[in-house]
């Protein structure tokens, strides 16, 4: 068995959105302070992040996008975790449109589009064109009753288009959305399982995950 790890890491004045701000990472209690606390030898860190909820590698859940959806306390695990997965080649050009999904089982399971767009994480060309559904084919995944949407791209939806169609479509029909995952080339075609569980903060749609996927060789 092999664990394939999907995330992009965290860090420091890192931008995961253009025109959103970066995580701030600090010390709430630095190892130095913590000595005048606890027995000697004895020393801890406990940091404090600041960051919208989208950072990172994420998961939206249907309450990002419709104030009466599920919030991320309301994701019921069988929706995020140990999934039976697929991984789709993204159609050429930047639409990944219906045909992309033609001949491919996805009722039930996370289906990870892989488009590449990862390879600009953390360059300016990352922001700029990135590669996306179409709202036909949100419609056929929803239709088609998918689990889980993945996509290793800027944004699942044309960032040109002011209604976002696959969030709308998707969060509609409950399927949590997970973007900006990496290494999708590292996975088999199918035959593995998906994990992409973020914390279960209340009244919040959006949130950090260490997406992950279970290979068995
Ligand atoms: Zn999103």
């Amino acid at each position: 068995m092999r664990l394939i790890d999907l995330s992009h890491t965290v860090e420091h004045g890192m931008a995961t959105y253009k025109g959103l701000p970066a995580p701030l990472i600090c010390d709430f209690l630095s190892r130095e302070a913590s000595r005048a606390i606890y027995a000697p030898g004895t020393e801890f860190h406990i940091g404090r992040i600041d960051m919208v909820a989208n950072t990172g590698t994420y998961v939206d859940s249907p309450f990002h996008r419709y104030a009466s959806g599920k919030d991320l306390a309301h994701l019921p695990l069988e929706s995020l975790a140990h999934l039976d997965a697929v991984v789709v080649a993204a159609s050429a050009g930047r639409a990944t449109t219906t045909e992309a999904f033609r001949g491919i089982k996805v009722r039930g399971r996370a289906v990870l589009i892989r488009t590449e767009w990862d390879r600009h994480w953390r360059t300016d060309a990352y922001f700029e064109g990135q590669p996306f559904l179409t709202a036909d084919a949100a419609e056929l995944l929803a239709g088609e009753g998918a689990a889980l949407v993945g996509i290793d791209s800027y944004n699942i939806d044309d960032t040109a288009d002011w209604s976002r169609p696959a969030h709308s479509i998707l969060l509609e029909a409950e399927i949590p959305i997970c973007e900006h995952m990496r290494n999708l080339g590292s996975l088999p075609g199918s035959g593995f399982r998906f994990s992409a569980v973020p914390v279960k903060v209340r009244g919040f749609g959006t949130f950090p995950v260490r997406a992950f996927a279970v290979v068995e060789d």
